[in-house]
């Protein structure tokens, strides 16, 4: 028998097990189907694999959900490489108290940021960040160019600095639910509704959206939002009340970024504009963006109180939105081709701005 553990998924489990996720429905009649949560307090049968082949995850492939337990391990392979270029850090702290990772990829004067996992149903694009991260490190470690690019030359030049899930909390709950144990329960179940499913939950854990918590236009936003703790678009009593936005304002204090790209999974867009405060460079970058992704560039969400918003607002410089992905989050598994395709090269051009 075995325990579930935090952040136990049926294809996490199944992936790791080298299975398929029908042989643990067979074996576990209990659970009704592949979407199925299994939790902390829940005992499993894992059949052995009969497999000789390990199955194993590709680039531009999803077999399973991607969790903060992945960051961590990401993280922890890229600090073995003890290269100065590739520096990882803990930033601050969810209100679940999940270390909130940073990896800084170079050492040059010119400092970007790159952000993802913002919203608990769009973790596919904290598993873009990551993964695209993990091949710009190999390159740079091992001396080897990427998609053409000198990633040594270019590292001299600038800073990347990648926070690639800001909210553990809220993509553990979409993942794997909310169960007896969880020290959220009581709370996560009433902003819930009692529902016991988690699809549409794109809040933080106590039910503030963490991309309606900045000081830009914030009265605005809230005023058109829940006036409550929501699965979805409540902006919280005041600007940033939450840790994890907390956090990603004291980190963009501490440097002096010359743009930012903040990654979030609905539309195939990229939001360039926040009330005509962005600088007019702002648009032709957005189109050279457009050009490496295929995304259509677009002005304004007309929305306030997002972190690209309140950075335009902030330091008159430009900063992005990318819509990866289309359809309802969190996104299906094959949707993840499109978004490694789309975003690689994205992702390097933003580099490039
Ligand atoms: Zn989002």
């Amino acid at each position: 028998m075995y325990n579930v553990k935090v952040g136990d998924t049926l294809h996490r489990l199944a992936y790791q097990h080298n299975i398929r996720v029908r042989e643990l429905l067979n074996l576990n009649p209990q659970l009704f189907d592949e979407r199925s949560y299994i939790q902390p307090g829940n005992t499993l049968y894992i059949p052995t694999s009969n497999k000789l082949e390990e199955i194993k995850e590709k680039r531009g492939e999803c077999l399973k959900e991607f969790s903060p337990l992945d960051v961590e391990k990401y993280m922890n392979k890229w600090k073995k490489y003890n290269h100065n270029s590739v520096v990882c850090e803990n930033i601050g702290y969810s209100v679940m108290k999940f270390p909130l990772q940073m990896v800084k990829i170079g050492t040059g004067a010119n400092e970007i940021f790159y952000s993802g996992g913002w919203h608990s149903n769009e973790w596919m694009t904290s598993k873009f960040l990551t993964e695209w991260a993990d091949d710009i490190i190999e390159a740079l470690v091992f001396n080897k160019k990427y998609k053409h690019l000198n990633v040594k030359e270019l590292f001299e030049k600038i800073t990347l600095y990648i926070v690639p899930m800001v909210n553990p909390d809220g993509i553990l709950l979409v993942q794997q639910g909310n169960y007896q144990a969880h020290p959220y329960y009581g709370v996560v179940k009433e902003i819930n509704k009692g529902s016991n499913t988690f699809d549409h939950w794109s809040a933080n854990i106590r039910g503030v959206d963490l991309n309606h918590q900045w000081p830009a236009g914030w009265k605005i936003e809230a005023d058109e939002s829940p006036s409550q703790a929501w699965p979805r678009h409540y902006s919280g009593i005041k600007p940033l009340t939450e840790p994890e936005a907390k956090t990603i304002y004291r980190l963009t204090k501490q440097h002096d970024f010359t743009h930012v790209l903040t990654f979030h999974s609905q539309g195939q867009l990229i939001y360039w504009g926040y009330r005509e405060l962005e600088p007019e460079v702002s648009k032709t970058m957005a189109h050279r963006l457009s050009l490496k992704s295929s995304y259509l560039p677009v002005r304004t969400a007309d929305s306030d109180a997002g972190y690209k918003d309140w950075f335009i607002q902030e330091t008159g410089r430009p900063g992005f939105t990318i819509e990866v992905g289309v359809g309802t989050n969190p996104l299906p598994f094959h949707a993840y081709g499109e978004i490694w395709s789309n975003n690689t090269l994205l992702a390097i051009e933003g580099l490039l701005l």
